[in-house]
């Protein structure tokens, strides 16, 4: 049974109201908004995470962290230690992105591991099942499809990238030669090459209908994804973008009417003069449904920075509308992230969420900067570490170069401006500087 259904047959769970606690509404507005279809909360009752989150409009930004094993590297304790560290840093969710020979297993560990809703992409399994049956994705029957997708569902995952976007129509317009980067999505580009094979439909968007039995069955949230997501900032906001978006919204509806909750999946690489437009009109053509965005990077040559680079869109993105904001490495395009490119990319996004939520006037994250201003102001590094977003780096980097005076730090010491100006404006400070003077001299 779906969340959605749940609430409608009159029984709210308690983990909404503590939701709506967390985002410092009344539970009966987040109610609504979820019914609205504007706000989705991601929780497959058989994984039940311990922190779930809403995702949408109205509510703090989130972030989610992609994890999992590749063939090069297939260690579960590595991904393991990935979502403590998203935990630990506040990341809001997890994606499976596991390609490997032992998926089930890794899939089911790291369910179990993850206190935040835990997404993947069903389509991976898929390809690999096909080639491990001595073949490749090609070889798949339409019904292994949703197979894998039912096996996912009943191990509780608690929302699934499906793309169903991309149709035949899509393919014949790729071939005209239109863009620069064709297909960068993984998913997308194994559904086309089983399109074109096979010469059928995709089986996501044909049989949607079997996408909506299971996700209701299972209580699994849809987010929808862009195949043709924009892998090249020249190939933003193309008609081959927008194919796909019109698509989304459509199967979109389809999922509400059948009480599913949905989101949508956005950009890519978009240049920053085109987010604000990009991220207003997708989310007008999907009805304000949560907006679930890649980045988006705004320039395609950060790579080695892309954490940066796609922070700074998801900024953009998320001040003028996105929902749900999807973190880079530094890793990206390059290799598969360790633990330090994981932590520098949650940081990022956090830094990009946290300007966000800052942004929207959201009370919690306005009172964390007043309280650090402060204490910057006291010159307070214990209070001002503890309040930082990242206190481990924070800590790290002021015991480095040890301060001589230490309500100073070392990188301006006696000509601190903090302390000049308080010595100059308050008694206190006089006092203070008076006896700092005495003791240093
Ligand atoms: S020493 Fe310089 S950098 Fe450090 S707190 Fe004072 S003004 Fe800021």
């Amino acid at each position: 049974m779906t969340l959605i259904e749940k609430i409608k047959k009159g029984e709210i769970p308690e983990f909404l109201h503590r939701i709506a606690e967390d985002e410092e509404i009344p539970s009966a507005v987040l109610v609504e908004k979820i019914l609205n279809g504007e706000v989705v909360v991601p929780y497959n009752f058989i994984h039940s995470p311990q922190k779930p989150v809403a995702i949408g409009a109205g509510m703090a930004i989130k972030i989610n962290v992609n994890i999992g094993a590749s063939f090069d590297k297939e260690d579960i304790e590595l991904e393991k230690k990935k979502i403590d560290l998203a935990d630990k840093l506040g990341a809001d969710a997890i994606m499976d992105l596991s390609v490997g020979r032992d998926l089930v297993r890794i899939r089911r560990e790291l369910i179990s591991k993850s206190p935040m809703p835990f997404g993947t992409v069903p389509i991976y399994e898929a390809a690999v099942h096909g080639a491990q049956c001595g073949g490749n994705i090609t070889n798949l029957k339409v019904d292994d499809f949703f197979t894998v997708l039912e096996n996912q569902a009943k191990d509780g995952v608690d929302f699934f990238t499906i793309h169903s976007g991309i149709d035949l129509e899509a393919i014949e317009k790729l071939k005209k030669d239109i863009r620069i980067l064709d297909v960068v999505s993984r998913g997308g580009a194994l559904l086309l090459e089983w399109m074109i094979v096979n010469q059928k439909e995709n089986p996501y968007y044909q049989y949607f209908d079997r996408v909506l039995d299971i996700t209701k069955k299972y209580g699994v949230t849809i987010s929808l994804g862009d195949a043709l997501r924009p892998g090249s900032i020249f190939d933003a906001g193309d008609v081959l973008q927008y194919h796909e978006t019109f698509i989304i919204a459509d199967l979109l509806k389809r999922a509400k009417e059948a009480d599913v909750q949905v989101m949508v999946e956005g950009p890519g690489h978009v240049p920053l003069h085109k987010v604000e437009h990009e991220i207003k009109s997708i989310k007008e053509i999907i009805n304000n449904a949560p907006l679930y965005v890649l980045g988006p990077l705004v320039i395609d040559s950060a790579a080695g920075y892309d954490h940066i680079n796609a922070a700074i869109g998801a900024a953009v993105a998320g001040y003028t509308g996105a929902d749900f904001l999807c973190y880079l490495t530094p890793a990206e395009h390059l290799c598969l992230p360790d633990l330090e490119d994981v932590r520098d990319g949650i940081m990022a996004f956090k830094i990009a969420a946290q300007a966000v939520n800052v942004a929207r006037g959201k009370r919690k994250y306005l009172e964390r900067e007043y309280q650090i201003s402060k204490a910057r102001k006291e010159r307070n590094w214990t209070k001002q570490i503890q309040l930082a977003l990242d206190s481990d780096k924070a800590s790290e980097y002021r015991n480095k170069i040890p301060p001589g005076i230490t309500d100073t730090c070392s990188m301006c010491g006696e000509y601190c401006s903090i302390k000049i100006v308080e010595a100059f404006l308050t008694k206190k400070g006089n006092e203070d500087c008076e006896r700092s003077s005495a003791v240093e001299h």
